[in-house]
């Protein structure tokens, strides 16, 4: 069993919706085990501005599947919900699923870069990793504190359970 963390995020068609059903979908996976999740967050978005704010969050799978495996069967959870994809990078969408960290593994190929190659500027990611694993250090040697500390809780919104 390796631990995966994963991010999350929306910005339509009913984003914590969304969410909520990412993260039921997330328990069905085979070999897996859902440990647990972040609250849920409000985000400015990245990239293009004329578009609705995300709500992220970030959730934290034990699994057997190798990362490829794990891959698949994100693209096939956004797909279902609807994920249509375009041209323009970082547009509005249903749902995204990226892989942050994945164990201690170092992967850089045509599909995967792991760890996520800018989880480490993302206030939406790091902070609601940070509920999860305070004491987390990349394989890099990186402590997701000093991660912290060099991004600020800026754009970024925590809603109530
Ligand atoms: P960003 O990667 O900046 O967050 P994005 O999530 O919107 O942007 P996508 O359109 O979801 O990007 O994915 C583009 C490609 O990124 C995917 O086809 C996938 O093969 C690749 N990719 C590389 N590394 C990862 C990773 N760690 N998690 C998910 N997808 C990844
Ligand atoms: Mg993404
Ligand atoms: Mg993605």
């Amino acid at each position: 069993m390796e631990r995966v963390y994963i991010g999350l995020g929306s910005n339509l068609d009913t984003p914590r919706q969304q969410l909520h059903s990412a993260l039921e979908a997330l328990a069905q996976l085979p070999q897996s085990h859902l440990a647990c999740h972040s609250s849920l967050y409000v985000s400015d978005p990245l990239g293009p501005a004329d578009q609705p704010r995300y709500v992220n969050a970030v959730a934290a799978l034990d699994t057997e599947l190798q990362p490829w495996a794990l891959l698949d069967a994100l693209q096939r959870i956004e797909q279902e919900q609807g994920r249509v994809r375009k041209a323009e990078r970082w547009g509005p969408r249903t749902l995204d699923l990226d892989i942050l960290l994945f164990g201690e593994r170092r992967i850089d190929d045509e599909r995967l870069t792991v760890p996520h190659y800018h989880m480490h500027a993302r206030p939406f990611v790091l902070y609601p990793l940070a509920e999860l694993a305070p004491e987390l250090v990349l394989a890099d040697g990186r402590a997701l504190r000093e991660l912290l500390a060099a991004c600020p809780f800026t754009g970024l919104e925590r809603l109530p359970a």
